[in-house]
C-alpha cells in the first residue's frame, strides 16, 4: 500500500507513525498536546509555521498528516465534530447547488442537509443509493455531490462506491463518502474514485468513546479551500481532541479485526436465533450487500442491526435488558453499545424519507470477549 507520501509501509505502521515523528526538542516519542492559543514570532511578519491556535496547531497538523496517510489522499483537514467537517464541505457550494444523498445518511447529516444547508439555498434529494438508476434520474444540472454512506446507519446497506463515482464524474459531479462505518482499515474510497472522504472520527478512529471529532480527506486544493473554512467559521478541534484521536488511531488496525470477528459472530447466532425476525449484516452470505461488501471492503465492520420479533416494544424490552450492552447513542468504541435507531440516533428522520423501522435494534459492537456479549444479549432476548 502506498501513500501520499510515497511511503510503502503497511497501514498500522503509518497509524502509529505518520506525522508523528519524536519531539525534535524533546525527544518524547507521543507528539505534545499543544494547549497553546497563540505562538511567539521571532520577526515582524516572520513566523515559525504557526501564528494563531485557530489558524494551525501542530498537534492537529499530526493527525491531519496521520489521516490522509491512512485515507490514501493528499490531504486532511480536521473540525470539531462530523458534523462540523460535513458544513464545511456543503459550504465549498453556492446557492442553488444541488445534493443527491442516500436516504439512510445518519440523520444528523439529513437534519443539516434539510434543515441547516437548504435555508442557504442548497437543495438535498435523498434517493436510494443501491438502485443507481434511481440515482441518475434524481441528478440535475446543478447537482454538485453524491453523498454516499456505506456501510450505512442503521440498516448497513452496502453501496457500490465505484459505480457512484462513475456515475457522478459522468455528470460534473462529485463522490462524497461518509467512510465513518467502514473506516480507512476497512475500505479505501479514493481507491474507488470517491474525491472527498468524510469522517466523524467520534466513532472508530477515536475509538474509546471520549472524544467528538471530525475530518476531510482530499485533494491538496480542496483540502486548502477546506483549510481556508476552518479557519474563517472556525469549527476547529481542541489540541487534546487531537491527541485523544491520535492516541485512538494507532490501534485501530487491532481494534477493527476485533470488531469484525465479534459483530460476525453475534450475527450469525442472531440470524439462526427463532426470537429475531431479520439480521442486517453484510458479513452475512444471506445480507444483500455481501458481494459488494466482499469487493470492495476487506471486512464487514462492527456494527449489526437487527429486528427482534415482537416489534416495537420488544426491540425497547430488549435494549434496555442487556448489562454490557450500554444502553447509549454513538458507535466505534471498545465497549459494546445498543439502541433503537428510531426513538434515539435517528429520532429528527421520523416523517421524512429517511425514516427507520421502529423495530429495528442497532448493534455497535465492542471488543469485549465475544461469549460474554452472546450471553448479555441471549439473557435480553429471553426477557
Ligand atoms: C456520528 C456520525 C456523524 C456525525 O459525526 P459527529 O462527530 O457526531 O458530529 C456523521 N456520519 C456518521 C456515519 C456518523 O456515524
Amino acid at each position: 500500500m502506498t501513500d501520499s507520501r510515497g511511503s510503502d509501509q503497511g497501514f498500522s505502521t503509518r497509524a502509529i507513525h505518520v506525522g508523528q515523528e519524536p519531539d525534535p526538542r524533546t525527544g518524547a516519542v507521543i507528539v505534545p498536546i499543544y494547549q497553546t492559543s497563540t505562538f511567539a514570532q521571532p520577526a515582524v511578519g516572520q513566523h515559525l509555521g504557526y501564528e494563531y491556535a485557530r489558524t494551525g496547531n501542530p498537534t492537529r497538523t499530526a493527525l491531519q498528516e496521520c489521516l490522509a496517510s491512512l485515507e490514501g489522499t493528499e490531504a486532511a483537514v480536521c473540525f470539531a465534530s462530523g458534523l462540523a467537517a460535513e458544513d464545511a464541505v456543503i459550504r465549498l457550494l453556492t446557492p442553488g447547488d444541488h445534493i443527491v444523498c442516500a436516504n439512510d445518511v445518519y440523520g444528523g447529516t439529513w437534519r443539516q442537509l434539510d434543515q441547516v444547508h437548504r435555508r442557504f439555498g442548497i437543495e438535498s434529494t435523498p434517493v436510494d443509493m443501491t438502485d443507481l438508476d434511481a440515482v441518475a434520474a434524481a441528478f440535475r444540472p446543478t447537482t454538485r455531490y453524491l453523498w454516499a454512506e456505506t456501510p450505512s446507519n442503521p440498516l448497513l446497506k452496502i453501496l457500490d462506491l465505484a459505480a457512484l463515482a462513475q456515475l457522478a464524474h459522468e455528470r460534473g459531479a462529485w463522490l462524497v463518502a461518509d467512510n465513518t462505518f467502514a473506516t480507512p482499515y476497512l475500505q479505501q474510497p479514493t481507491a474507488l474514485g470517491a474525491d472527498i472522504i468524510i469522517h466523524s472520527t467520534t466513532k472508530y478512529l477515536g475509538g474509546h468513546s471520549d472524544v467528538v471529532g471530525g475530518a476531510v480527506c482530499t485533494d491538496a486544493a480542496t483540502a486548502s479551500d477546506l483549510a481556508f473554512l476552518q479557519n474563517a467559521v472556525g469549527a476547529v478541534p481542541g489540541p487534546f481532541d487531537n491527541f485523544l484521536t491520535l492516541r485512538g488511531i494507532k490501534t485501530l488496525g487491532v481494534r477493527m479485526d476485533r470488531h469484525v470477528v465479534n459483530a460476525m459472530r453475534i450475527a450469525e447466532v442472531l440470524e439462526a436465533d427463532p426470537r429475531v425476525e431479520a439480521v442486517h449484516y453484510p458479513g452475512l452470505p444471506s445480507d444483500p450487500g455481501h458481494d459488494l461488501a466482499k469487493r470492495q471492503m476487506t471486512g464487514a465492520g462492527g456494527m449489526v442491526s437487527f429486528r427482534p420479533t415482537g416489534g416495537a416494544e420488544t426491540a425497547a424490552r430488549v435494549c434496555q435488558g442487556t448489562e454490557l450492552f450500554f444502553l447509549a447513542e454513538s458507535l466505534g468504541g471498545v465497549e459494546s453499545l445498543i439502541e433503537v435507531p428510531g426513538i434515539m440516533t435517528h429520532a429528527s428522520v421520523a416523517g421524512t424519507p429517511l425514516e427507520v423501522p421502529d423495530d429495528l435494534v442497532r448493534l455497535s459492537v465492542g471488543i469485549e470477549d465475544v461469549d460474554d456479549l452472546l450471553a448479555d444479549l441471549d439473557r435480553a432476548l429471553a426477557g
